[in-house]
């Protein structure tokens, strides 16, 4: 742990439950490694709490935090700015403090973004298949969409897709699907796609033999990517795997939307490897 001193800047993260989060491991050991003065602390933080919350953040002059469930919309109308594309999604994850002036990211769509990048995929022109319209999907679907793919969107609830599909569509003047998580349109969709974006919960501890996606139905041509991270490979990346395709799990999104966090509020290129061996090690020792 680095020595704290009188100049030692904080950063940390506001939600409610805060104790399962990989932050502060992720964020002190990058701290840490880089020799930076900073300490990153879980606060947990109720709704009734948040106003005064980042209140206190800018009287103790926190140098930035991460925010999670129940906050990530309600901080909005709270902070001084508000980076486009957040304003596009309703849902910042990350307040940078710039000189005084609270800024709001989100840096869980971009990191999701630079994943994708890091393993060599591109997804301009592609065709993207989203399962899951929950909070996840939606800042996943707007950056993949910007970024220039057409999307069909697949959720167990029907109209939660449509709602998505069409607040996409309308912000991006171009036309998405939307349809209901079944087998026979998982076919459909499949005809076509490149790449396969898991965002629904299943398949994460405890129901790790659970996959969205009958095994039959993967073949080599699609990059699949699970934001499941807990286990590191779900039941769909072992099967994405088998029948040939590539995959990208979820802890590098995770450790890209800290990576991103961490350069706003230092200025410094964020230690990629050391934050996800951490993260990795949390996560063993949670078993
Ligand atoms: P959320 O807002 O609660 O959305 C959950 C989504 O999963 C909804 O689309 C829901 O469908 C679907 N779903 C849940 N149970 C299902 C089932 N039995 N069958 C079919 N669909 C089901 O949650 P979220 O915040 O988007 O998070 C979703 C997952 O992503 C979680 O596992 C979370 O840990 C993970 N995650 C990972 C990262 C990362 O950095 N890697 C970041 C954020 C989230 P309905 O609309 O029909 O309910």
């Amino acid at each position: 742990m680095n020595r704290i001193t009188g100049s030692t800047r904080i950063c940390g993260i506001i939600g409610d439950p805060v104790e399962h989060s990989m932050s502060p491991v992720m964020h002190n050991a990058a701290f840490e490694a880089l020799g930076l003065n900073y300490v990153y602390l879980p606060f947990r933080v109720h709704r009734e709490g948040l106003k005064a919350a980042i209140s206190g953040m800018r009287a103790l002059n926190i140098a930035g935090l991460n925010v999670t469930i129940p906050h990530k919309m309600a901080v909005i109308p709270l902070l001084d700015k508000l980076d486009l594309l957040a304003g596009r999604i309703g849902a910042v994850n990350t307040i940078a403090n710039e000189n005084g002036e609270l800024a709001g990211y989100n840096t869980d769509a971009s990191g999701f973004l630079q994943a994708l990048r890091a393993q060599g995929v591109e997804s301009e022109g592609k065709r993207i298949v989203i399962l899951g319209a929950g909070g996840a999907a939606k800042g996943i679907s707007f950056i993949l969409a910007e970024a220039g793919a057409s999307l069909v969107i697949l959720n167990r609830t029907l109209y939660r897709a449509k709602e998505l599909a069409s607040q996409i569509a309308q912000d991006c003047q171009r036309k998405m699907e939307a349809m209901t998580l079944n087998e026979a349109n998982l076919k459909r969709a499949f005809d076509r796609a490149d790449i396969l974006v898991n965002t629904t919960s299943v398949g994460m501890t405890p129901d790790v033999d659970r996959s969205p996606v009958p095994g039959n139905l993967l073949g080599s041509r699609l990059v699949v990517s699970d934001i499941v991270y807990n286990p590191l490979e779900t039941r769909l990346l072992r099967e994405a795997k088998a029948a040939g395709a590539r995959t990208i799990d979820g802890l590098d999104m995770l450790v890209w939307q800290g990576a991103l966090a961490f350069e706003k509020w230092t200025g410094q290129k964020a230690p990629f490897e050391i934050m996800k061996q951490a993260a990795i090690k949390a996560l063993q020792d949670e078993k």
